[in-house]
């Protein structure tokens, strides 16, 4: 669940000394403060949406603003705590790691299910668009798992599962289990050559290549 919200807060920066203030009509003692303001989600990922550095007076709080970037190097740093300006770079961070680890796995499966195809062997277990290699045989678009039957020479057999699904992870459940089953199928099988079944996987109609 996202939880996200707001916050702020004032920083106390020090006396500034004595001067007068024109909305008391008195000389009052002023002092430096710094008011920001952050977003945040999960409380710790967190950034800064706005920030004031002023000298203001201490008993009306009334006073004039400064430029931030001049006051910081005045100050030498920032006096906002470092997890509430930089815990959304983090968590960014953690995203694009979250990512990359992904793209690497993905693409190493990608190769290892190429070679498979290259080389099949019988009961290779594929998951298919069934409505790209078995057209108009299941009521429309279906996800299933096909198994190779027989090889001769460049040309495939493929067994047509009995039951389809509209949503790939139902194929994909089948894999490791009903699929191995001689009575998944039904009697009717497709011939293809490799290289068609290349194409397929190429062109994303194969999802998936599974070997005992
Ligand atoms: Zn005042």
């Amino acid at each position: 669940m996202l939880i996200w919200g707001s916050g702020g807060d004032v920083v106390q920066l020090g006396n500034a000394g004595e001067a007068h203030c024109a909305i008391c009509e008195k000389d009052r003692p002023f002092k430096n403060i710094l008011s920001y303001r952050y977003a945040h989600l999960w409380y710790l990922f967190s950034w800064v949406t706005e920030k004031t550095y002023a000298t203001v007076c201490d008993v009306c709080g009334r006073g004039t603003r400064h430029d931030s970037k001049q006051f910081e190097e005045k100050l030498g740093k920032s006096p906002i705590p470092f997890y509430r300006r930089f815990g959304g770079l983090v968590l960014l961070g953690l995203i694009a790691v979250a990512i990359v680890f992904g793209i690497v796995a993905s693409n190493q499966s990608n190769a290892r299910e190429t070679t498979l195809i290259a080389q099949p062997q019988v009961g290779d277990l594929y998951v298919v668009d069934l409505e790209k290699l078995v057209p108009g045989g299941f009521d429309g678009h279906a996800y299933g798992v096909m198994r190779v039957a027989s090889i001769n020479g460049q040309q495939i057999s493929l067994q047509v599962p009995n039951v389809g699904y509209s949503k790939l992870t139902g194929a994909s459940r089948d894999l490791s289990s009903k699929a191995r089953d001689e009575s998944y199928y039904v009697a009717e099988q497709i011939q293809l050559p490799i290289s068609q079944l290349q194409q397929l996987h190429g062109s994303g109609e194969i999802h998936d290549v599974s070997r005992n």
